[in-house]
């Protein structure tokens, strides 16, 4: 019965020993994951993943996939955990890039507006020196027909 997994033993061996971290999905054989319920004496009614093959064969002593389901899921937990941690890094980070974007917008905003204004400010200024010349002209001018009529 044995046969089986000790003839496969020596190049399977390595794949079996990367440690699953959460629940295992499928085994290295290719087999799924079935959820069993443990009758041994030092862990009664502990659930467990198992190979669907290996169950199925009961095979023991195999590097087929076995994992505590407790341990599965605190793997589980702290994997998300994990995950939660280094997205709030990221999160934050994003937040501070999108400040400093804002900021140099804005500052390129202001400094345009700025600009305008200036522009604008300074159109007007001319056209105002423009108003200016054309009403001394046509002051001059009337005062002149004033005079010539006086
Ligand atoms: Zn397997």
């Amino acid at each position: 019965m044995s046969n089986v997994s000790s003839n496969s033993t020596g190049s399977n061996n390595s794949r079996a020993r990367v440690r699953v971290v959460g629940v295992p999905r499928r085994c290295w054989c290719g087999e799924g994951i079935i959820a069993l319920i443990s009758k041994s004496d030092p862990n009664p009614y502990r659930r467990y993943y198992r190979c669907g093959f290996a169950a199925s064969n009961k095979l023991r002593n195999d590097d087929h996939t076995f994992k505590w389901v407790d341990e599965a899921l605190v793997n589980e937990i702290d994997t998300l955990t994990a995950k939660n941690i280094e997205f709030e890094k990221h999160l934050k980070d994003f937040k501070t890039e999108r400040l400093e974007f804002e900021k140099i917008v804005d500052e390129k905003m202001e400094k345009e507006i700025f600009e305008k204004i200036e522009d604008a400010l300074a159109k007007a200024k001319a056209s105002n020196k423009k108003m200016m010349v054309i009403i001394v002209i046509l002051c001059m001018f009337m005062i002149g027909c004033s005079k010539l009529l006086g």
